[in-house]
């Protein structure tokens, strides 16, 4: 018998719109025994059935939902079929960007709260996040093993994130041999992506439609992309005709990388500069050497990570791209971005205003991005939408 939950009086109302979350201050019972990430049945006050979820004692987000289908039983077969639905979304993107390496599934947006999937190539890595996501380990290797026959699974579970959930940091192989580096397309490029070693499960997949925008900018201009990663945004720009590109890391090997993506294409080494430094230095010792560029992308790590940094942050962003505007020549493009979740894209684009004026230049916005297909947002989980973009003129 599962655990049952019961919630306070007028603490359906989120349920009751299918968001999949049920934060600890709106249980009012918990009946049975409840484990870290058993599955539960929750109720609202009067009694009647919303939900089934996973239980999470350590956890703010005390039950993450797995179905609003009382009928629905959380085995194999859920997994399966969660899958399958996550892959038929997945389709158009696929041939879209004629890409092999892309988001599966991202959580809740695909009815799998706290479980992020990727795939690259015959390679799939996997994020469980969640105390259900770890207590259904099996399950899901299961069920991606029958959807990907031949694939190696890897977990990225390397996480701090984990620790809110009571959970331990952790890698490991769950089937299959251990993965070499792999070389993903996207859009007619080649990019290596370490699944082991690389940043979250290998690769920024989220930027791949915005890789494609800002490149039409880039013909025959001089960029500079910061926090260049391993250099996927110059990849696209130098394609599509870029004289030269800068890339700005504080990480050695992604640099490194970013070299041998330059080869994986085809691409003169000369047209593309590896620079390891920090950025907020950098671009003030460019500013002083008034070195200039046509176009610059801006596409910081998260720097929100909680309702109280949001003002630091706020901070960081409008110093970056202050300063990314004061290097712009006129008619120049600043292609800006934020991944932070909690960094609503009203204010993003408020801080892009004030960093304009304090630089004195004028902006115009040409575009607006968001996260790219792979990465949907569930209509009642609006959550699910984080990254932000603008790409503007700058006179
Ligand atoms: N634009 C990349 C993804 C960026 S992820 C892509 O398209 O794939 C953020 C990157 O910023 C990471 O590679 C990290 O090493 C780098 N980074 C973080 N802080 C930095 C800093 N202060 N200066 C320079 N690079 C930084």
């Amino acid at each position: 018998m599962s655990a049952v939950i019961t919630l306070h009086p007028g603490r359906d109302k989120s349920l009751r719109r299918h968001h999949p979350w049920i934060f600890a201050s709106a249980v009012s019972e918990v009946k049975g025994k409840a484990r870290s990430g058993d599955t539960v049945d929750v109720l609202d006050s009067e009694g009647q059935w919303l939900a089934r979820g996973a239980y999470s004692p350590d956890s703010q987000i005390r039950v993450r939902v797995w179905t609003f289908d009382q009928s629905q039983v959380i085995d194999n077969g859920f997994f399966i079929q969660a899958i399958e639905q996550a892959r038929m979304v997945r389709q158009p993107v696929i041939e879209q960007s004629q890409c092999n390496g892309y988001r599966l599934v991202a959580g809740e947006s695909d009815n799998l709260p706290g479980i992020t999937i990727d795939v690259y190539g015959d390679v799939i890595v996997c994020q469980l996040l969640s105390a259900g996501a770890e207590k259904h380990r099996k399950k899901i290797v299961w069920a991606l093993s029958k959807c990907f026959a031949d694939a190696t699974i890897v977990e990225r579970s390397d996480v701090a994130v984990r620790e809110k959930e009571g959970l331990q940091q952790l890698t490991q192989i769950l089937h299959g041999e251990s993965p070499e580096p792999v070389v993903i397309r996207e859009n007619g490029i080649n990019i290596k992506v370490d699944v082991l070693q690389g940043h979250k499960t290998g690769f920024y997949l989220d930027q791949r439609d915005n890789r494609l925008a800002v490149a039409q900018y880039c013909k025959d201009k001089d960029v500079l992309n910061c926090f260049s990663y391993t250099g996927t945004f110059s990849l696209y720009a130098l394609v599509h005709g870029a004289k030269h590109v800068t890339n700005l890391d504080v990480s050695d090997v992604a640099l490194r990388t970013a070299e041998e993506n330059l080869a994986l294409n085809n691409i003169d080494a000369q047209r593309c500069t590896q620079i390891n430094a920090d950025v907020f230095e950098k671009l003030r010792e460019y500013r002083d050497q008034q070195r200039q560029f046509d176009v610059i992308v801006l596409d910081p790590p998260k720097f929100v990570d909680s309702k109280a940094s949001l003002n630091r942050a706020s901070r960081g962003y409008k110093d970056i791209n202050m300063l990314a505007l004061q290097l712009l020549k006129p008619n120049g493009i600043l292609c800006t971005f934020s991944c932070s979740g909690l960094m609503s894209a009203d204010l993003f684009q408020k801080i892009v205003a004030d960093a304009a004026l304090d630089a004195k230049r004028q902006v115009r916005i040409l575009q607006k991005l968001t996260q790219a297909k792979d990465h949907p947002i569930l209509a009642s989980y609006p959550e699910g939408f984080y990254l932000k973009g603008l790409i503007c003129h700058v006179s």
